[in-house]
């Protein structure tokens, strides 16, 4: 019976820590092993980048700390632990000191982790800094100490435009550096795009895009140095590189599951190609989909804790659009799965928007800003479901 069954979950962010409370909210007695390379703190990633503005401090971010968590739980709970092999064959996992656990059935819930497409000099390492969990903020937090800091930004998607918003409102002096002429491009058309830069422009953010960063540096002042491709430099005096993020499939790859650039490979069941394996969260392609965001992995969850309960369900993402969390211009977008025909694009100065159309007139993907971002609603029932 299930009660005896053996659950591994490698990670404690909200795709491992929320399948084992919907696991013993819905009364499964099974003995779980939780295991974390961080802290192993409850926390809600997505406020990370609200934290400044807040003046929120690192312990004031930990909803829960690990032994509570554990305990609420009833789990085993190993932090700062990694996992560096799977042995499918033995159905156990091996920890970074050697031991071994037995599984009866495992759930890969190892996020994504910050990549970064320029190698950053070992001299100027200890002022550069990525921003993807708890311990990082606690870090980057440290850095910045409670005096204004100049902080570049690089990396002008989601993580880095919401920061730009966020430092600044803190009371820091941020400069956004980023190749794309108009920030956040994956989810805005340009003039879109165009009404963020203006909005961050207007508040005092210094934009620096439509440039690839080239070398990193200390200079002369002991300040940190950027030169981009065009000769232009720009002085910071710590830099927080947002340059996107990449899903952890190393575990999975080498132990010979099927995986993709874009996640471990998975079917609706959330089953990976070992059949009691299973991936969800940032980690998980879900039928070619891996959207990254906080409603298609409770929605996993959600379907996996039935899956493992022994009513096998598949998992449907619906039109769920993302809310950017940038108070100097609200934004919602939901960007089309192929490229649009056309955008048509209405209104007038930050307050815009932007319907994705095909070639039949379909609406495919939408955007909005300033006070359209209400039209979210209205739009999202006519759009077609990110995995229906
Ligand atoms: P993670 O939280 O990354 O957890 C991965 C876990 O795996 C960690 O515990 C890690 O230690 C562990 N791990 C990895 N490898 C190993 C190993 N080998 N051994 C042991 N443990 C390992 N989404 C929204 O919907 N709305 C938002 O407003 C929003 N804002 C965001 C703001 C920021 C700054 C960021 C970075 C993301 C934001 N997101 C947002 C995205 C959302 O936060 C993520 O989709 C979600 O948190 C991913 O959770 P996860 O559990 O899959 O991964």
């Amino acid at each position: 019976s299930s009660s005896r069954s053996a659950l591994i979950i490698i990670g404690t962010g909200m795709a491992g820590i929320g399948l084992a409370r919907a696991l013993r909210r819905q009364g499964d007695t099974r003995a779980i092993t939780l295991i974390s390379a961080d802290s192993g703190d409850d926390y809600s990633k997505p406020l990370l980048s609200t934290g400044f503005a807040k003046r929120l401090t690192p312990s004031q971010l930990a909803q829960h700390d690990a032994r509570d968590v554990a305990e609420a739980l009833n789990a085993e709970l190993l932090t700062h632990t990694q996992v560096v092999q799977l042995h499918v064959d033995k159905q156990c996992v091996e920890l970074s000191n050697g031991q071994q656990l037995h599984y009866d059935d495992l759930v890969l819930a190892t996020g994504a982790a910050p990549r970064t497409p320029f190698s950053v000099p070992e001299s100027v390492a200890k002022r550069c800094f990525t921003v993807n969990d708890l311990d990082e903020y606690r870090r980057f937090y440290a850095a910045l100490g409670p005096t204004p800091t100049r902080v570049a930004i690089v990396g002008a998607g989601l993580v880095g435009c919401e920061f730009a918003n966020d430092l600044h409102a803190g009371g820091h002096y941020v400069t956004l550096i980023a190749p794309e002429s108009t920030p956040l491009q994956r989810l805005l058309p340009e003039p879109l795009g165009q009404a963020l830069a203006n909005a961050f422009q207007e508040a005092g953010i210094q934009l620096a895009l439509g440039h690839n960063l080239q070398t990193l540096a200390l200079d002369a002042d002991n300040a940190l140095s950027l030169c981009l491709d065009n000769g232009d430099r720009y002085a910071a005096d710590i830099a927080l590189l947002a340059t996107g993020l990449a899903p952890r499939t190393q575990l999975a790859e080498s132990a010979g599951l099927a995986v993709t650039q874009r996640g471990i490979v998975v079917d609706r069941q959330l089953r990976t190609s070992q059949p009691n394996i299973f991936a969800l969260g940032d980690v998980a392609c879900v039928e070619g989909v891996n959207a990254m965001y906080v409603q298609p992995l409770q929605a996993s969850v959600k379907a996996l804790a039935s899956t493992l309960a022994g009513n096998p369900t598949s998992v449907s993402f619906g039109a769920w659009p993302v809310i950017v969390k940038t108070p100097l211009l609200p934004l919602v977008a939901y960007p089309p799965a192929t490229t649009p025909a056309q955008w048509r694009i209405e209104g007038e100065g930050s307050e815009l928007t932007a319907i994705a159309e095909n070639k039949d007139g379909r609406l495919i993907g939408f955007a909005l800003t300033g006070s359209c971002v209400r039209r979210k609603v209205e739009l999202s029932r006519v759009a077609p479901a990110l995995l229906g």
